[in-house]
């Protein structure tokens, strides 16, 4: 019985987020869901892509939070179009919540849309939003056992950073054997090495970003 009930949420779900990726595809929006565990730099990395990009494409962005608007207020300085969305305790955004939160995007003025999931490895991957791509971060600090706990999450990515590379020399961390372990989970994923610290591998990031956009 719980089963059944969890499939007819999920299947809800779906329908909502194919509604979002149509509603995205009328306007030319690209939409990327970016998920990892809190603070792994998901609030660091938007604020990399907007300065990098700035003047290459217009990008708005999608805060979803627990509870504050902190991260938004931040990412508004910017310059950027900023929705937040507070779940009020919800550990994940879903496909409702974003299509909420579109209807006060200006989505004529934006190609990119990027959309801070709620801080967590577990349930964000199994809601779809109606994104085009799915990115997870991982950061050094939180060791690289990750892939084995929490597979769905590197299952469904299309492309895992690895953040905070600059760490490297101070914390254990093989980044062979992590990205190994992705590949066994995940064939077809990229997976890049950042610092949005000090800037490495973010065009890296950029380049393959901006090519996901052109063909889609
Ligand atoms: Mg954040
Ligand atoms: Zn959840």
């Amino acid at each position: 019985m719980e089963i059944k009930v969890l499939k007819d949420i999920l299947s809800a779900n779906e329908q909502i987020a194919e509604r979002n990726r149509q509603l995205l595809d009328s306007k030319s929006v690209f939409a990327v869901n970016l998920m990892s565990s809190p603070g792994a730099g998901k609030t660091s990395l938007i604020l990399e892509t907007i300065k990098m990009l700035k003047g290459k494409t217009r990008i708005g962005v999608i805060e979803g939070d627990v509870s504050s608007s902190l991260d938004a207020e931040t990412i508004g300085k910017e310059g950027v179009p900023v929705i937040q969305i507070n779940t009020g305790g919800g550990c994940h955004l879903d496909a409702n919540m974003l299509s909420s939160a579109l209807s006060n995007v200006p989505l004529q003025d934006i190609e990119l849309l990027l959309i801070e999931n709620v801080g967590n490895l577990i349930c964000p991957a199994g809601f779809a939003l109606g994104e085009h791509k799915k990115v997870l971060i991982s950061s050094i600090p939180e060791g690289d056992d990750k892939p084995f706990k929490y597979p769905l999450m590197f299952h469904k990515a299309d492309a895992v950073l690895i953040n905070k590379i600059d760490l490297l020399p101070y914390l254990k961390f093989d980044t062979q054997s992590f990205s190994q372990a992705i590949r066994g989970i995940n064939e077809k994923v990229e997976i890049f090495q950042i610092s949005c610290a000090t800037g490495q591998g973010i065009q890296e990031w950029l380049s393959w970003l901006l090519t996901q956009m052109s063909r889609r």
